[in-house]
């Protein structure tokens, strides 16, 4: 049987073109802060591959990941937990990664703007739990994920899927 993901359509250009924008914007801001703040902070290397779980993504970029596994043949690696886009510690796709890993390893911030409190999720092979964070430090992705879930709603309303419906990258072993 044909794979799910497989059978996603590709995006259109204009989306495909604002996804490419969000995640450059994304990365630089993440290389800027993970320089310019934590030098000699984070332990994130080539190899770590602690914050690799097995998760889902939104339809827009499983549809991304599925063009970029086009050519790439992926070995089973047998832990369940672990994403199945991994091979010897090593991202598969590691140009075309979903949001999520482009954000690991930094401190994340989320506004809750009603409570007025900021919700920190960081690495803890990077930071201490009592680590003391300052409002530059993190790295907000409210209006990053904002941005992202609109590009969803477009392609999913132009090929006609749920845009909640998120999808499992373990299917990416049927694949084939
Ligand atoms: S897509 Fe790549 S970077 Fe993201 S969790 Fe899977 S192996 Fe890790």
């Amino acid at each position: 049987m044909t794979s799910p993901i497989k059978r996603l359509p590709a995006p259109a250009q204009h989306i495909r073109e604002a996804y490419r924008q969000l995640v450059a914007e994304i990365d630089e801001l993440a290389r800027e802060l993970a320089t310019t703040r934590f030098p000699n902070v984070l332990q994130c290397r080539p190899g770590c591959d602690e914050c690799c779980m097995c998760f889902s993504v939104l339809p827009l970029e499983a549809a991304i990941l599925a063009e970029a596994m086009k050519d790439v043949q992926l070995p089973k690696h047998g832990n369940t937990e672990k994403c199945v886009l991994l091979s010897g510690g090593l991202c598969q796709v590691y140009t075309a990664r979903p949001i999520i890993c482009r954000t690991q390893g930094l401190p994340l911030g989320y506004v809750d703007e009603f409570a007025g409190t900021i919700e920190v999720s960081a690495c803890p092979l990077n930071f201490t739990d009592d680590y003391s964070f300052g409002e530059d430090d993190l790295l907000y992705m409210d209006d990053f994920n904002r941005r992202f879930v609109k590009l969803n709603h477009e392609y999913c309303r132009c090929v006609g899927l749920d845009p909640g419906g998120r999808i499992p990258l373990a299917g990416f072993y049927q694949n084939k």
